[in-house]
């Protein structure tokens, strides 16, 4: 039986397991797919624990994704490109690293959500692994603005650097009088029942208030959304689901 996981620090939160074990039901597959507490600082030792124990692959999820990234001795060009890898596949000779959170955000926004992102006014809140993931795949919707907000603004700032043009940073208090058609909250902020400080009146009516945390409810950023005039508000269970479909790249 092949042995996967989820690694994470927590990870109790993740539905990862149950949602491959429900894929390979359905594919008639025979896997093992678990969850890895790692310590901090400990995530190359637990994956190589892993790895030497009959592990095939794993998911990757808070705080280690750039870790990941530096960990993967080969990369597909969009895990390269964010710098971050969700996804790990242990081959005899390399660990071979990808990102799917981009493509599954994406697919959940546009075919799920039915909510096109040409021409929008879109803020990403957070510049952790997940909004580095997200960065390229979002840009190439052709918004009409992405706009990176965090709470450390360096790292925002590292963030549009990398990607170059098309990409703004801004603290909290900057995004002051400004509106988004979409916003996407991928900090890990809900995990522990707190809300980013968003200043009012950023979601413009109707908007689409996108949480990556999901099986918590309605969480402090869906709910300020609400109250805010947002018109769609979505966790990230979709997104979850359809990295699955985002097949491995081969490396090129
Ligand atoms: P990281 O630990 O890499 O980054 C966390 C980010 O959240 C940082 O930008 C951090 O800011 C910010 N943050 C944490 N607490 C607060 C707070 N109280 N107020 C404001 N900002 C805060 O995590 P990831 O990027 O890997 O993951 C982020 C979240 O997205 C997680 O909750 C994860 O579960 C979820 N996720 C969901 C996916 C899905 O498929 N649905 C896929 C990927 C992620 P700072 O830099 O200042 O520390």
């Amino acid at each position: 039986m092949d042995r996967y996981a989820v690694i994470g620090n927590p990870v109790a939160h993740s539905k990862s397991p149950e949602i491959h074990a429900e894929f390979a039901r359905s594919t008639g597959e025979d896997i093992e797919y678990g969850r890895l507490l790692a310590s901090l600082d400990g995530f190359a030792v637990a994956v190589e624990r892993f790895r030497a124990g009959g592990g095939k692959g794993a998911n990757v999820t808070l705080p280690f994704k750039e870790d990941a990234f530096r960990l993967a001795t080969a990369l597909s060009n969009r895990a390269r490109g964010a710098q971050a890898v969700n996804t790990l596949r242990f081959d005899r000779d390399r660990i071979f690293g990808d990102n799917t959170d981009g493509a599954g955000l994406v697919r959940d926004i546009r075919h799920n959500r039915g909510v096109a992102l040409a021409g929008k006014r879109v803020l990403l809140l957070g510049a952790g692994g997940a909004a580095r993931g997200v960065i390229a795949p979002l840009l190439a919707e052709h918004p009409a603005s992405l706009v990176v907000a965090n709470r450390t603004p360096g790292t925002a700032r590292a963030l549009a650097v990398l990607f170059g043009r098309g990409v703004e940073a801004n603290t909290y208090a900057e995004l002051a009088g400004a509106r988004f058609a979409v916003v996407v909250n991928a900090t890990s902020a809900s995990l522990a029942g707190n809300l980013p400080p968003l200043p009012e009146c950023v979601f413009a009516p109707g908007a689409l208030a996108y949480e990556m945390v999901y099986g918590m409810g309605e969480t402090p950023v869906l709910a300020f959304a609400r109250t805010q005039g947002a018109g769609v508000l979505a966790d990230g269970l979709g997104m979850l689901i359809e990295r699955r479909r985002s097949p491995f790249s081969s490396g090129a």
